[in-house]
């Protein structure tokens, strides 16, 4: 690879930041025990500023305001049409603001800015627009009971969400979210991953800008242990969606299970294979498999990164040289400089994870190809790594890393390649090149995963449900599916004729 580590060529004014508090029935407070925790820059290990420091308490207020805002308020009330145009303002309020949100996200999870401003941010707003065309399109069903009954089904918001959401994609998490929720009717809390509550504060705003009444919108920072743990075993709190890793999944679950049996959506870790066959143009097969774990976006900090590479064969060693001279072109950088194809790690803790991973693989025996160590002196920059020579056993093959290490494997017969692919705790996605449809559509039907691409990968769009397999989870979200997590079906059912009742 090539660096740029850290450079300051490139002129980003970085605007002031304007909201660090807890976002609670429509105004930024402090939190109630006064405390505060400083957010950090990626790329310098350096404090961006504090943010107040939400818990149990502060939780408590931010679910009585959503509480009464369910019960009382006219968000669930008001038409769905209504609703829709409410989150339109909000959807254009981001699209003027695009510049700074991006800049926020890059600031706090070193995000390449030029990604932010073409993808995140006016993916975040067009979420906001899909979910707010469905807002009056929520219909249930008309019944045909016996001879003397009639029903009819209503879907109803299902009442007050908690949202937890990691920080590897700030903006789009904080949407997939929100936006069905809202359309929904329903009020909530959100928790924003404690590495990454800058942008989120910042929708709280504009959310009020839009319209949307006090209480709807809660956004409370704050640890997983303390504010996290708050919302997942909240007695008003009726269903929560949590994007984050499977050990904390399981924790989340207990919770809302020992609780009061709030509804649960979870969206986990990933180990996603990326199955290339011999028919696959190798250019393409290298690129789409440097994509899928590199992917700039998120500093490969992706749970759908596809980790484990399975090449065929007979494309197997050109496929190797290949990848190898493409990584080392791939420039790690400041996410703020338009050269940067890859910024920093989101935090101390997940730099040390992942170079302690790559140690392991080399202990394990596996060859490291390309890559392997930091980049520059400060902030937490990591090399794209590639491993050959891995073993289906090796830990680096069975756990989430989490950050630019890829796993390359041989494989001889599609059986085998079916096999291996579903040998993993894991399910949620999985990538195929190849340009034989019946193989294609063979190898998609028997990999148990919630997506798969075929000749891509990554490719996300609004309207394709999004969720795991196996460990991976459950719950969709994007698509029409979504929408659904946040409703609950309630029948009514009336006799047609004079009868007995
Ligand atoms: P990651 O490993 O990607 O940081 P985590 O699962 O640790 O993922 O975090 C995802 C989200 O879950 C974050 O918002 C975090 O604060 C929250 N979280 C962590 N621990 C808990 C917990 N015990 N209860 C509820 N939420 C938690």
């Amino acid at each position: 690879h090539q660096s740029n580590g850290g450079s300051d060529n490139h002129l980003i004014k970085i605007p002031k930041i304007k909201f660090t508090k807890l976002f609670i029935n429509g105004e930024f407070v402090d939190a109630l025990a006064g405390k505060t925790f400083e957010t950090i820059d990626p790329r310098t290990g350096e404090v961006i500023t504090r943010v107040a420091e939400g818990d149990k308490e502060d939780v408590d207020l931010a679910v009585k305001a959503a509480r009464e805002a369910f019960d009382h308020g006219k968000w669930p009330r008001m038409s769905g049409f209504e609703r829709g145009r409410i989150m339109m303002k909000f959807a254009d309020l981001i699209d003027e603001n695009i510049e700074e949100l991006a800049i926020l996200d890059t600031l706090n999870a070193g995000k390449l800015l030029s990604w932010g401003k073409l993808l995140d941010i006016p993916h975040a707003a067009n979420t906001l627009r899909y979910y707010a065309g469905a807002a009056d399109k929520i219909h249930g069903k008309t019944l045909k009971l016996s001879q003397e009954m009639q029903g009819y089904t209503l879907l109803e918001p299902i009442g007050v969400v908690g949202h937890i959401i990691p920080w590897n994609f700030p903006s789009t998490m904080f949407f997939m979210k929100v936006a069905p929720a809202l359309a929904a009717g329903c009020t909530m809390i959100v928790k924003p991953a404690e590495q990454t509550p800058l942008s989120a504060l910042y929708y709280a705003h504009l959310a009020k800008l839009a319209g949307i009444p006090d209480g709807v919108l809660n956004v409370v920072n704050g640890f997983g242990p303390t504010a996290g743990s708050a919302i997942s075993s909240h007695m008003d709190i009726d269903k929560v969606s949590f994007t984050g890793s499977t050990d904390v999944g399981r924790v989340v679950m207990q919770a809302a299970a020992t609780s009061n049996l709030k509804v649960v959506s979870l969206e986990l870790g990933g180990k996603s294979p990326l199955i290339i066959f011999d028919d696959a143009d190798l250019d393409k097969a290298v690129d789409l498999a440097l994509l899928g774990i590199l992917y700039n976006k998120a500093n490969n900090q992706i749970c759908v990164a596809g980790s484990r590479v399975y090449v065929q064969e007979g494309i197997y060693d050109a496929f190797v040289k290949k990848s190898a001279e493409k990584a080392k072109t791939w420039v790690v950088g400041d996410p703020f400089d338009p050269r940067s194809q890859q910024g920093p790690q989101v935090d101390k803790k997940q730099f040390n994870k992942i170079l302690s991973y790559i140690e392991h693989g080399k202990k394990e025996g596996a060859t490291l190809l390309t890559g392997g160590k930091a980049v520059g002196e400060k902030g937490y920059y990591i090399e794209p790594t590639i491993f050959t020579d891995v073993k289906e056993d090796n830990i680096i093959v069975k756990d989430e890393i989490f950050g630019p290490v890829m796993s390359l494997m041989k494989f001889k017969t599609v059986e085998e390649a079916i096999e291996r692919a579903n040998t993993t705790r894991y399910g949620l996605a999985a990538g195929i090149v190849t340009n034989d449809l019946n193989l294609a559509n063979r190898v998609s039907r028997s990999i148990r995963a919630g997506v798969i691409w075929i000749n891509c990968y990554f490719a996300f769009d609004r309207d394709c449900p999004y969720g795991g397999y196996k460990m991976s989870g459950f719950g969709r979200d994007l698509g029409m599916d979504a929408l659904e997590k946040y409703l609950q079906t309630k029948s009514v059912v009336t006799p047609i004729y004079n009868s007995p009742w």
